[in-house]
């Protein structure tokens, strides 16, 4: 598989890892970090060794979305002092989204900016957040709402990680392969539907970063087209991070992203002429795929979060909506009784 040129930099696939050996020794770094949280320091870092230098330091944090903080993050910028990283320093990012968005952030902010690579060891990390350069934190239960527009130096994708994966860490990262088709490509939105989320073809990874790609190329600082990648995250962002703040059911990222998609379908349909047949089309392929998690938080809340999204406007809440299977549009901006019929449409699929 080629590597996909990015906004400068490569995105390397299938048996990428010898190829981080050439970028090292090519780089001319003082020193070399990895960034890794203990269950990919354990799973992934033995991948990764045979190609690093002798001398490396890892900074190594606790796993999971509630430590993509400042606090963790004080303490990657404590590390790389501590260990005196310099201006022309590696950061070497090994893991999931949580490491490739802090560390990427940690990187972009230490010293004004040190150069840093993405290796990404989960599904969802491989086909979405490894890609595009967002980095980025958390704060007061707030999705990303700190961060940079920061690009790798280049990212690494290799399916050997996903072998240590749990089984919801690979549903979880489909849900965002399962956006790439419905925003961009019937065909590939149709492959998905039958394939196996657990047994991910490296062609399927591919094309869902082809397509991320093509859209972040067109439009790096998200001014406009960048905003379709957003399907399915207004709603999904609220209703994960309300999850995560009152811990009776937490949801992993594409687990929620998916509850999104269907609210936002049922939205695309109501003002964006996505026809009631594809809205089936959408719900179902989605239920099939994804557990079916109630939405425990009230609407209010709910509405508190998304007035707090980035995507908004004047205090409009910002949608990007399919027109149909394949084709986005961005810019919607949607009352509050419809969104909260959206959920109301959720919630009934699961009565
Ligand atoms: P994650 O980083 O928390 O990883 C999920 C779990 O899998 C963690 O417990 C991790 O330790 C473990 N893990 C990682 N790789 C493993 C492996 N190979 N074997 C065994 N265990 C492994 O979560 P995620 O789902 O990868 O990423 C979610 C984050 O990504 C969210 O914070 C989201 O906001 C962000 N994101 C960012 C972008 C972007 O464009 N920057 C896009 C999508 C999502």
């Amino acid at each position: 598989m080629h590597p996909i040129q990015s906004i400068g930099y490569p995105v390397h696939f299938q048996n990428s890892l010898p190829e981080i050996k050439n970028f090292i020794s090519n780089g001319n770094y003082s020193k070399i970090f990895v960034l890794a949280d203990s269950n990919t320091e354990k799973h992934c870092l033995p991948l990764l060794q045979p190609y690093l230098p002798e001398n490396y330091d890892i900074i190594e944090i606790d796993p999971g979305e509630e430590n993509k903080n400042i606090d963790f993050c004080i303490g990657v910028w404590k590390n790389l002092l501590d260990f005196n990283a310099e201006r022309n320093s590696l950061l070497i990012n090994l893991g999931g989204g949580v490491i490739t968005d802090m560390g990427g952030f940690a990187a972009s902010t230490f010293k004004r900016g040190i150069d840093f690579i993405q290796v990404p060891t989960t599904l969802l990390a491989q086909v979405d957040a490894s890609v595009g350069g967002k980095t980025g934190i958390d704060m007061d239960h707030v999705k990303n709402i700190i961060g940079t527009f920061t690009q790798p130096k280049a990212v690494f994708i290799d399916s050997a990680f996903l072998k240590t994966l749990e089984d919801c860490q690979l549903v979880s990262g489909y849900a965002e392969m399962i956006k790439h088709g419905l925003i961009a490509d019937k065909k590939y939105f149709d492959q998905l539907k039958t394939a196996d989320p657990l047994n991910i073809d490296p062609a399927l990874v591919y094309r869902s970063v082809e397509i991320k790609n093509q859209v972040i190329t067109a439009d790096p600082h998200e001014k406009g087209k960048r905003k379709i990648l957003n399907f399915g995250h207004t709603i999904g962002h609220a209703v994960e991070s309300c999850s995560l703040t009152d811990k009776i059911n937490p949801l992993l990222h594409g687990e929620a992203i998916a509850i999104g998609m269907i609210c936002e379908s049922y939205l695309s349909h109501k003002i964006n002429g996505l026809i009631d047949v594809e809205l089936q089309e959408v719900t179902n392929a989605i239920i099939k795929l994804f557990p079916i998690s109630p939405i425990t938080t009230n609407n209010d809340d709910l509405l508190a979060v998304m007035k707090n999204d980035k995507k908004n406007d004047n205090q409009r809440i910002g949608f990007a909506l399919l027109t149909k299977i394949g084709e986005c549009s961005y810019d919607n901006f949607v009352e509050e009784d419809l969104i909260v019929k959206s959920l109301d449409f959720y919630r009934n699929l699961i009565k």
